[in-house]
């Protein structure tokens, strides 16, 4: 077994196992080696391989390693580029969530507010007994599917998954 310092073609660094040089190529050209950050199969070789290339090792004064390599102490110190659990929001996403974003402003700023009254409001309007204006308020589900066998139409305020970046 040998261990490569591999990194990706986004700078992410990882460590990976491989039985020799030879299946570390094949893999890499099979591109069956991903990026554990990104997913990433442009994966190479780095030069800074601290494992792999022991006679490099500049400090020649540390103690030689006596111990063999138990499975009890085989406990590999994490990759450095550990992936968090925090959502990374794509490009698109972040447009699309702006976009909800000014819609919902647009309809709120020229939309009159009715509150719980708005099934009632909209019903008004559909039958002709108020003139059509724009109008958002709350419905609960059963209004709004009153509403909807009524055959009136609205549409739901779209809400923005988080407010706060
Ligand atoms: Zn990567």
């Amino acid at each position: 077994m040998i261990r490569y310092t591999l990194a990706c073609d986004k700078g992410d660094v990882f460590e990976s196992w491989f039985q020799n040089s030879a299946a570390y190529d094949k893999q890499v050209k099979a591109a069956l080696i991903t990026c554990p950050v990104c997913n990433s199969v442009k994966v190479e070789k780095t030069m800074m391989a601290p494992g792999v290339l022991g006679t490099k090792k500049k400090r020649r004064d540390a103690p030689p390693s006596q111990m063999p390599p138990s499975p009890q102490q085989s406990s590999h110190t994490p990759p450095p580029h550990t992936p968090s659990p925090a959502a990374m929001m794509s490009p698109q996403e972040r447009d699309f969530r702006n976009k909800l974003k000014e819609l919902r402003d647009h309809l709120t700023k020229n939309a009159d507010y009715v509150g719980r009254k708005f099934p009632e409001e909209a019903r008004k309007m559909h039958y002709g007994e108020t003139e059509h204006r724009s109008i958002y308020g709350e419905a609960t589900p059963e209004q709004a599917k009153d509403l909807h066998e009524e055959g009136i139409e609205f549409h739901p305020l779209p809400v923005l998954p988080d407010e706060h970046n």
